[in-house]
């Protein structure tokens, strides 16, 4: 199906409402029936047509079509947030004494599920190197029933050969998921390359405002129902009518946002490269990145996010660096339209930084859709402070 297709037009029904282009926000809780056997029809079936909106709400079906297409899958569920789409798909198919294989640093909440919540349930999870495919697939074991990846994965961006894993996985009977919010599903489709379940968080770069949060799942039809009809409805974490509509609303500058903020971050890595208190830089799409070769074969793009080390003796300096930017914004986050900049250091005390700990150096940053000169010329001036 055509992307052009799937984002301006698949699932509305404009006859529905007086032909307005732009589709209605149906903020609505509940849905009446005429008749008794029409409500009984759906309450044998809530997936099946609309009842009450924790369930299905039309706005975010429209919504709901798209991202199941743009991912390649026969359907999606849109959550509130992406945790609460991580929390529901790996939930749904855990039971107590079940392993799950992660990859090493997933994002932080999948840390925080797996290593805290999940282990009151009987549930273990084992965290390996996913850029080593045997070593990683090494530690699969008996009762393994989920494999957990992020590729690229946060701040390191380490990417998993996902088509190798798929493969393994569906031989052994072991059901993937992927947190594939750094691509976007333009740049990087892990269904097609046989995943079971592609989750993103659509508060980044499919809302692309900053002014929403969201969360997708997309998968099988059946995988889809399974989790609708237990934890989707009973976490009620379904994404409101409202913000399902600001995602619509991202979602038709997508393609074109994507594209500035990937000419614009080449022009930011190009000069990243130039800069002389840089010890290393992280860019998967970069002929530096070790896994540049796979990177290449199974994404189109790496969208905005570069990982850098910098080269420093004391924390203030990199202090010093972060606070005297003035057109990147410091926070959390990333895929709005504001360029921002993160420092790990951010996380620790001073007394704990130590400069032979390269992590401890390293800072994120997120090229958004300024004009690229206007942020090289801030970056420029915040290395000359320091
Ligand atoms: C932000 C983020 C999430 C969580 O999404 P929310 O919408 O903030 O809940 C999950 N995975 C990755 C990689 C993220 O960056």
């Amino acid at each position: 199906m055509d992307t052009s297709y799937i984002i301006n037009h698949l699932g509305e029904e404009h006859g529905n409402y007086f032909n307005a282009i732009a589709p209605p926000i149906i903020q609505t809780s509940n849905f009446m029936f005429e008749t008794v056997a029409d409500m009984r029809k759906a309450f044998e079936d809530e997936m099946g047509g609309y009842l009450y909106s924790r369930g299905l709400n039309p706005t975010v079906d429209i919504l709901r079509k798209k991202l199941a297409a743009l991912d390649g899958a026969e359907d999606a569920l849109v959550f509130n947030n992406g945790a609460a789409a991580i929390y529901a798909a790996v939930v749904a198919n855990v039971k107590s004494g079940d392993h799950i294989l992660s990859v090493s640093h997933p994002y932080s909440w999948t840390v925080h599920l797996l290593d805290k919540i999940l282990p009151r349930f009987g549930v273990s999870s084992t965290y390996a190197d996913g850029t080593n495919l045997e070593s990683f697939l090494s530690h699969v074991q008996e009762n393994t029933t989920l494999i957990y990846l992020e590729s690229p994965n946060s701040w390191w961006l380490d990417i998993q050969d996902l088509k190798a894993i798929a493969d393994v996985a569906k031989a052994r009977g072991i059901i993937t998921l992927i947190d594939n919010s750094f691509s976007t599903p333009l740049y990087q489709k892990p269904i097609e390359l046989g995943i079971d379940m592609s989750m993103q968080t659509a508060t980044k770069y499919i809302g692309g405002h900053s002014d929403t949060l969201g969360g997708v799942i997309s998968g099988s039809a059946s995988m889809m129902r399974k989790i609708f009809e237990s934890e989707y409805m009973c976490i009620g974490s379904g994404i409101q009518p409202f913000n399902a509509w600001l995602l619509l609303r991202g979602l038709r500058t997508l393609p074109a946002r994507i594209d500035r903020i990937t000419a614009s971050t080449a022009k930011v890595l190009g000069y990243l490269k130039s800069v002389e208190q840089i010890e290393s830089l992280i860019f998967p799409l970069d002929p530096s990145f070790p896994q540049h070769e796979l990177a290449q074969k199974q994404m189109k793009g790496a969208c905005g996010l570069i990982s850098f080390y910098i080269k420093a003796q004391k924390m203030e300096e990199i202090e010093k660096f972060c606070n005297s930017l003035k057109s990147f914004r410091m926070a959390v986050s990333w895929g709005g339209h504001e360029s921002l900049i993160i420092p790990k250091c951010a996380g620790i005390q001073s007394h704990e930084f130590d400069p032979k700990n390269p992590t401890h150096r390293m800072l994120r940053l997120y090229v958004g859709l300024e004009d690229p000169e206007f942020l090289i010329h801030d970056l420029g001036q915040a290395f000359a402070s320091i």
